[in-house]
């Protein structure tokens, strides 16, 4: 059976004794409502770890809107047994209180282009301040010898990247490749409200990464031709990119041209969801 942790205090007992044990820890960070996309996380620690920590929380500061935060799905008791099915050992899910006590005065910012573009240009850099402080607290309180992170939130893992870096956090990163339902779409916790004509027009996303993948295959290596031809697909179903750029993919300055690896990150409203999707380019 899973164990669920609460307390700072006694994750950190946890891990004190399994690392005593020679045991290697990692740590898989969400905010729960688990889907596949988690569960193959879970499921590359489990391979490589012997305590397969999950967190689970729900994390206000990176919240720029109080209403998001109010809607955001949650089901713990569900997320304990699929997490376990995938194979974690312990579900850590620490209340509000026990994350951010009262006086809790440290915010981690990274500066420039990393989290002020893109979703930091449309949420605001304090999303990602937000994401650096939980990420960068939750480090502290488990002490993981590798964490796993999602590709889906491409953003999200360059940041991370730059953080455990800059800090000297000894963290080792596991990036793992985005997991699509079937036809494609991302899976992410929100698609739970893509209701009716919104799901088929969600596919506006993973359309638009196909369209630019199939022109750079074709040969084409003008960034701002390849942001033509996927804002041109994603229209198509009728929905209106948010952003859709090439980028680099460590620095996310815009590429003009693709001559190597890319990054090509796309957003959009689909409905009442703020969606995000993203493709690696290899171009020749
Ligand atoms: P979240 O609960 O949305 O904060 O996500 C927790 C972790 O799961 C993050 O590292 C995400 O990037 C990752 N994740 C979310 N959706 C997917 C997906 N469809 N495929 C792979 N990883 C994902």
């Amino acid at each position: 059976m899973v164990q669920v942790t609460r307390t700072v205090a006694e994750i950190r007992d946890e891990v004190r004794m399994a690392r005593r044990a020679g045991r290697r820890v990692g740590l898989v960070p969400t905010m729960g409502f688990l889907h596949e996309g988690h569960l193959s996380l879970i499921r590359r620690a489990a391979a490589e770890c012997d305590l397969v920590i999950v967190s689970i929380f729900v994390n206000p500061t990176q919240f720029n809107d109080a209403a998001d935060l109010e809607a955001y799905p949650r089901n713990e008791e569900r997320d304990v047994t699929l997490a376990a099915t995938a194979g974690a050992t312990t579900v850590f899910a620490p209340p509000v209180e026990e994350v951010y006590p009262k006086g809790f005065a440290t915010s981690v910012q990274l500066r420039g282009p990393i989290t002020e573009t893109f979703e930091g240009a449309v949420r605001g850099p304090e999303h990602f301040w937000g994401v650096a402080t939980v990420v960068t607290k939750l480090f502290g309180m488990v002490q993981p010898d590798v964490a796993y992170f999602g590709q889906k939130d491409a953003q999200q893992c360059v940041v991370v990247t730059r953080l455990v870096a800059d800090l000297d956090l000894a963290v080792e990163l596991v990036i793992c490749p985005t997991v699509r339902e079937s036809d494609g779409l991302a899976m992410s916790s929100r698609n739970v409200r893509l209701r009716g004509d919104d799901r088929d027009r969600a596919l506006a996303l993973i359309d638009g990464l196909d369209a630019a993948g199939a022109a750079v295959r074709a040969g084409e290596t003008d960034g701002a031709e390849i942001e033509r031809v996927a804002t041109k697909a994603m229209l198509a179903r009728g929905v209106d990119a948010d952003y859709v750029a090439v980028v680099d993919p460590t620095t996310l300055a815009p590429l003009a041209r693709v001559d190597g690896r890319a990054l090509l990150v796309v957003a959009a409203h689909v409905g009442p969801v703020r969606l995000i999707d993203n493709a690696i380019l290899e171009g020749i």
